[in-house]
């Protein structure tokens, strides 16, 4: 349907962007080094940040209680209450609140205030009768930032990611911190852990009995970043003081859920692809040169990575013509981060006649009116990039089932849980991913023993667990 300078142009983009069988085993290899650096040591900008949780037993299904849960995202911030039935199943309440953008750049006692806030509302309205007795609930904290966690509820945040950036916040307990602000507003609630996203839904599907297809072996997050969590053997993490690991094995403890901070994996560049347009996303984002593999994967970056393509093809005279200078061209176009990845969920199976259906949508969202041959553009470009980040998302994943040796044995089959708006509603996200896995060391023997499910919810049930697991 393309012709001339246009089609050679994108077809030298779609190359740009094509992953091979070549690099999938090479980066599986270098993960695996990278992780076990990061379980032996601190601070090595080349090892990945391999987390301990204090998280030491994985639920079996028969747990019971009510709950708070809240979960601090990229994009979202929910309040719920989880009440686990003991046999598998969970009801949930939630209230959703989108964060607003200019708390995510001010002051931690902003931030933390709206979420007390936030909070308060949720319990007045759901949890009325521990308002009048003044019994303290207890609450899970999923706070989805890298952490260094000293116990299951205290940990000082190490940076930002995401759109987040409030340097006063980097060095303080966050548990502290909002658990002060709850007490400010006589909220009747306890902060008693604080997970992870990835841990929270490595736990709720375990919870939930994903048994059936085999045990879960790795908890991970494709949303607005992306990450995983898995169950290492004490013995291996050996930057855990020993003290630390005596203590917990004379409890008999024997494992801990590490939570990688994979986002973070190769930020020095020694295999992952790099375009040029990943440069520039890299130099806009609030954390420059970290995060360098989430920014290639996950939600809050595929949207912007369209768009820089976009601007550089109409730069290059290819696109977009009845726009004369660039300052005239829509301004949600020339505004970062104004490009939603949701919306490329649709171009990417839009098969209405001339693209109808992603005109409308550009329309509507970027107030950018197409040509049919722009649309081709647009939906090659988003298959590409969708493409690429779905291949990507099979290296840590193949990576931690090779190096735990989860799937030796004979017909031994894995479960990996997943959660976040990418991998559950972008079109064929999981799919490309699997034919990625079935490229690695893995095979396509290991891919077909492997299930991804979408732990629905699973964040916040995982940090209900968590709170569950907690001395009061
Ligand atoms: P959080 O990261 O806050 O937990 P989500 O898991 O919902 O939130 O992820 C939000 C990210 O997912 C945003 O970057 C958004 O652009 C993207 N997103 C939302 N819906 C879709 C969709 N249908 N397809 C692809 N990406 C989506
Ligand atoms: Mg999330």
């Amino acid at each position: 349907m393309l012709t001339g300078e246009v089609r050679t142009r994108v077809e030298d983009i779609e190359k740009q962007f094509s992953v091979s069988e070549e690099f999938l085993k090479k980066a599986v290899t270098f993960f695996i080094e990278c992780a076990d650096k990061g379980l032996k040591v601190k601070n090595d900008p080349e090892a990945l940040l391999m987390i301990p949780t204090f998280v030491t037993s994985i639920p079996t299904g028969k747990e019971k209680g009510v709950l708070l849960a809240i979960d601090l995202g990229g994009t979202n911030f929910r309040v719920v209450s989880v009440a686990l039935n003991g046999d598998h199943t969970f009801d949930l309440v939630q209230a959703k609140n989108p964060i607003p953008v200019d708390l995510m750049k001010g002051t931690s006692d902003e931030l933390f205030r709206w979420m007390a806030e936030k909070i308060h509302d949720f319990v007045k309205e759901n949890h009325s009768n521990a308002v009048e007795s003044g019994n303290r609930l207890k609450m899970g904290f999923t706070f989805s930032f890298p952490i260094d966690q000293t116990s299951l509820d205290s940990g000082t945040l190490t940076r930002w990611s995401k759109h987040f950036n409030i340097p006063d916040c980097i060095g303080k307990d966050v548990v502290k911190l909002l658990q002060y602000h709850l007490d400010a507003l006589k909220v009747p609630v306890v902060v008693s852990a604080l997970a992870n996203d990835t841990v929270g839904t490595l736990l709720a599907r375990s919870y939930t009995g994903a048994d059936k297809e085999g045990k879960t072996k790795i908890g991970c997050i494709f949303g607005t970043g992306t990450n995983g969590a898995y169950e290492e053997d004490l013995d291996n993490i050996t930057k855990l003081p020993q003290s630390i690991r005596n203590e917990l094995k004379a409890k008999g403890v024997r494992k801990m859920v590490i939570n990688t901070e994979w986002g973070s994996f190769d930020n020095k560049l020694r295999v992952l692809p790099n375009t040029k347009w990943d440069e520039q996303v890299d130099k806009l984002s609030p954390n420059p040169g970290f995060h360098l593999f989430e920014k290639r994967v996950s939600g809050m970056f595929m949207g912007e990575i369209l768009r820089q393509i976009l601007l550089d093809l109409y730069r290059e005279g290819l696109i977009l013509q009845q726009y004369r200078t660039e300052d005239k061209l829509p301004h949600r176009l020339r505004t970062a981060w104004d490009l939603d990845t949701e919306a490329m969920s649709l171009f990417e199976i839009d098969d209405s006649t001339d693209l109808k259906a992603s005109e409308l949508k550009l329309e509507q969202m970027l107030r950018l009116p197409t040509t049919v041959e722009e649309r081709v553009v647009i939906q090659r470009l988003t298959r590409a990039i969708a493409h690429r980040s779905s291949s990507l998302a099979a290296v840590p994943i193949s990576a931690i089932l090779l190096k735990s040796h989860a799937l030796d044995g004979h017909n031994v089959n894995v479960d990996v849980g997943a959660d976040g708006s990418v991998v559950e509603f972008y079109p064929g996200f999981r799919t490309m991913m699997r034919d990625a896995i079935a490229q690695t060391q893995l095979g396509p023997k290991g891919e077909r023993r492997l299930h991804v499910n979408i732990a629905k919810d699973g964040s916040s049930v995982g940090a209900a667990l968590c709170a569950l697991s907690s001395e009061f």
